[in-house]
């Protein structure tokens, strides 16, 4: 008899998420009879308000652990019992495991973007780093980017408290690392090794280029993390200018192979997973 497993995913507006069939497949994969659930707010008319219920329910229904989305992924640190050293940092967990009658709380979407960044920018210089976006991502994405060994972090944001916010909250962590906040963007990326972009601009639900496409040349590598489309509209005009791109395809994957492992305690097929996104 395989060993069965029970997990889910905790947001709103998650109709369309790939994680459950890319962790149910793998889960196959292992032997496992594995089980994987959406708890969408909107499906069920309900809102953050009623996130400690949810996660009563799926911890008293015997669930190995949860992933957290947009837009519980704050309010969820304060229902658990236990943090990881990183999402002690974000202040922000997209994972859940349940031992026994305790939580622990995990954030595998900076390493997710740390991953997919080791195996599809392998190289790249990270002097100084161009990033747009201070939203919950945001925040991953750059902590991720100074685990990396980026130097310098630039933040732009439209909404300079938000900016500033994550300036305030990640310097602290990374003596190696100056994080300032981004006010003229033409001077900054002309200084710059890169852009990290994660805003939600370029999904289906907000079409379009984040900045002026003519700022993108091709001596600057450019990180997307918006991954529907794949094809975004600055991952199409930055390969047209010739610049090393990420799409935002890999970190989806590696946040799940990273909750895979928590939830599981088993080892995915990487390779597998990839390939087996690639194909949804
Ligand atoms: P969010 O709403 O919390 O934050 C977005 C931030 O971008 C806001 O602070 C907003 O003011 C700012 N912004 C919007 N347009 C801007 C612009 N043109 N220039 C500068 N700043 C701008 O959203 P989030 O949760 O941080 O998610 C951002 C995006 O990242 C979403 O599209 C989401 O789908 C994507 N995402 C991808 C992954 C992945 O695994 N690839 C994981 C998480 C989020």
């Amino acid at each position: 008899v395989p060993r069965q497993l029970r997990v889910g995913l905790i947001g709103a507006g998650i109709g369309r998420s790939l994680t459950p069939a890319m962790h149910m497949r793998e889960g196959e994969h292992c032997g496992l009879s594995y089980r994987y659930d959406l708890i969408d707010l909107d499906a069920r008319g309900l809102s953050v308000s009623d996130l400690p219920a949810l996660i009563d329910e799926a911890e008293a229904q015997g669930f190995a652990g949860l992933n957290i989305t947009h837009p519980c992924k704050q309010a969820a640190v304060a229902l658990v019992d236990e943090l990881s050293p990183d999402a002690q940092a974000l202040r922000s967990i997209n994972t859940i495991t349940f031992h026994g009658k305790s939580r622990i709380g995990h954030n595998t979407d900076w390493w997710g973007f740390a991953e997919s960044f080791r195996r599809g920018l392998a190289g790249v210089p990270l002097d100084h780093v161009v990033q747009l976006g201070a939203g919950g991502a945001g925040v991953a994405v750059a902590h991720a980017t100074a685990e990396m060994g980026a130097r310098s972090i630039e933040i732009f944001d439209l909404d300079p408290k938000r900016a500033q916010a994550l300036v305030e909250q990640l310097q602290p962590a990374h003596d190696a690392c100056r994080f300032s906040i981004g006010h003229d963007l033409v001077a900054a990326l002309d200084a710059a090794d890169g852009l990290v972009h994660a805003t939600p601009t370029g999904m289906d639900a907000h079409p379009g280029l984040p900045l002026d496409g003519r700022l993108l040349t091709e001596r600057l590598w450019v990180a997307e993390i918006v991954y529907f489309p794949i094809e975004t509209e600055l991952v199409k005009r930055a390969k047209q200018a010739g610049c090393r791109v990420l799409d935002g395809g890999g970190m989806a994957v590696f946040q799940a192979v990273k909750a895979f492992e928590l939830f599981t305690g088993m080892r995915p097929d990487v390779d597998r997973m990839m390939q087996h996104f690639n194909s949804l």
